[in-house]
Order: structure tokens, then sequence, then C-alpha cells
């Protein structure tokens, strides 16, 4: 691969695949800029991760781009609002993602699937015990249907990826090294499409990275077992897949994980704050907490 100019690439297409639905936070600022690194020369898309309706909100778009441009990271495609990038946001690629659906539907690899999480929790009888990455409740395979029912469409009804139970999914991880999942184990059938007539997560990011042919996936390692489910997408879609870089995630001083409430260390917080961009990106966690 090289790029438009001749040169050898360094990196791997690559993309930054925000979900505004809230501010951008140490983590992600990291894990970004791991991502900008790692597809220097080679392209990274921008791509807002906005199909969960009213939680997406426009103030926090505007907010991952200001972000973005303060760190200094350098997308070559995506929402550059009055630029040149195209831009991407998954709310506008639904007829994709029904694509998708339908071929999935026509491989026999999904089915529909009207229960509840509650049902689902409710028909476990072993507790799960979950990988520390994964907390969904495994699907229990006596809820699948007995028989293969065609649909046109997917009828305002939640749709199950059925996994091959006990296989083992094996990837190798750029920084994570050697990572197993169990189908049916480590993760159970997982929804595809949600009964608000939208994709879920799942497909809806293979479909993309797929599209936008992106070449490495990186993001947290909170999505390690996702990665195994995403693997079984891609192969059931014919699709080769991307190569994989998982980073730690960044925890607070107590040690939790960074989540929606980021406890002061927003990237906006920080910025005002007076910390620099480098600030954000190398200085122990300790440091930048509090305030
Ligand atoms: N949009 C997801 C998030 O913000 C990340 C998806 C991914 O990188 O695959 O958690």
């Amino acid at each position: 691969m090289s790029t438009a100019t001749g040169a050898p690439a360094r990196g791997l297409r690559g993309r930054l695949a925000p979900t505004p639905t809230g501010l951008l936070h140490v983590g992600h600022a990291r894990t970004f800029a791991l991502a900008a690194s790692r597809a220097a020369g080679a392209g990274l898309v921008l791509r807002i991760e906005d199909l969960d309706g009213p939680r997406c909100r426009a103030e926090f778009i505007a907010a991952v781009l200001v972000d973005l441009r303060w760190l200094g990271l350098e997308w070559t495609e995506g929402p550059d609002v009055g630029g040149p990038h195209a831009p991407y946001r998954q709310s506008e690629r639904t007829a994709w993602f029904l694509d998708i659906w339908r071929r999935l539907e026509t491989a026999g690899a999904i089915y529909p699937s009207p229960h509840s999480r509650r049902d689902v929790e409710e028909a476990a009888t072993a507790p799960h015990e979950s990988v520390a990455d994964d907390a969904d409740p495994i699907f229990p395979p006596a809820l699948r249907p007995a028989r293969r029912e065609r649909a046109g469409a997917p009828g305002g009804v939640p749709w199950r990826f059925r996994v091959p139970d006990g296989r083992v999914i094996t990837f190798d991880d750029a920084l994570q090294g050697r990572v197993s999942r169990t189908a049916g184990v480590d993760f159970g059938d997982f929804v595809v499409w949600r009964r608000d007539d939208l994709p879920a997560y799942e497909l809806a990011v293979v479909a993309d990275d797929h599209a936008m042919g992106i070449l490495e996936v990186v993001r947290g390692a909170d999505l390690l077992t996702s990665t195994a489910r995403q693997i079984l997408l891609g192969e059931a879609l014919g699709w080769p897949a991307p190569r994989w870089c998982h980073a730690d995630l960044v925890c607070d001083a107590a040690g939790r994980r960074l989540a929606k409430r980021t406890g002061g260390l927003a990237i906006a917080d920080l910025r005002e704050r007076g910390f620099t961009p480098p600030d954000v990106l190398t200085r122990p966690v300790a440091e930048l907490a509090g305030g």
C-alpha cells in the first residue's frame, strides 16, 4: 500500500468511532491517539456512531470535533463539517445496515428473538461466569426457535446471530497478545437488529468497518468479547477480518474504569483547567484528577 505521493504508508487504515452520548474522556483521548498513530499515512476515518436515538446529541458530536482538533488528531475522512471530508454518521447509513441484515437472514445466520433481557436472565440456568470485559447474559440455546421462518423485513422484533456453540474464537491482538473466547460460554447468541428497527452495535460496526476499508480496529479492551462476535459476523458475510488492537482501559484514581460520568476527566474539563494535549495524553491520571 502507498499514499497518494507514492511514499510507503507506515500504518494501516483505521478509524475513530465515538458514540456521542457524552463527553470524551482521557481514555478516549489515549485510544484515539493510538489509533491515529497506528494509521499514520494510511487514512483515518471518523465515524460517529449515533444510532442510539435520543441519547446521541448534537452537542456531543460538536464536542467530539472540538476535542479531537484540540488534541491534534487528524482524520482524513469523516464529518468535517464544511471541510473536504465525506460525512460518516451511522444514523444516515441504515439502508446499508438493512442490506446486511438481509444477507444474514438469507444465509440463515440470524433469527427473530422476541425475548427481553429479563426473559434471558430468567431462563439462564447457571449463573454466568462472565469474562471480565463483558456482562451480557448468555442467551440460553433453549430459547432458539425450533424452526427457521423466512422474513422479508426485521418487523419490529429483535434478531439474534446464532453462535457456533463450543467453538473457540482466537485472534492475535497487537497489544493484548493472543485472545480466545468460546462461543456459547463467554457469549451467546447476540442481538444484531433491535426491536426499534435499528441495527445493533455489532452489526453496524462490522458492516461499516468493511464498507470503509478498515484494516486495523483500534479501540478499548472492554470490547474484546465483542471482537469475537464481530469475527463470527464477518465470517458469515464472507469478509476478511481486520487486524485488532485493544488498548488497556484508563481507570480513575479509585481504580474504576472511566465511563460516561468522567469525574472531571472529560477532555473538555481538563482543557478548561489548563492542561495541555500532552498532559491529557501522557500524565498519570492521578495528576489530572481533582481540580
Ligand atoms: N462506538 C463505540 C464506543 O464509543 C466503539 C466502537 C468500536 O470502536 O468498535 O464505545
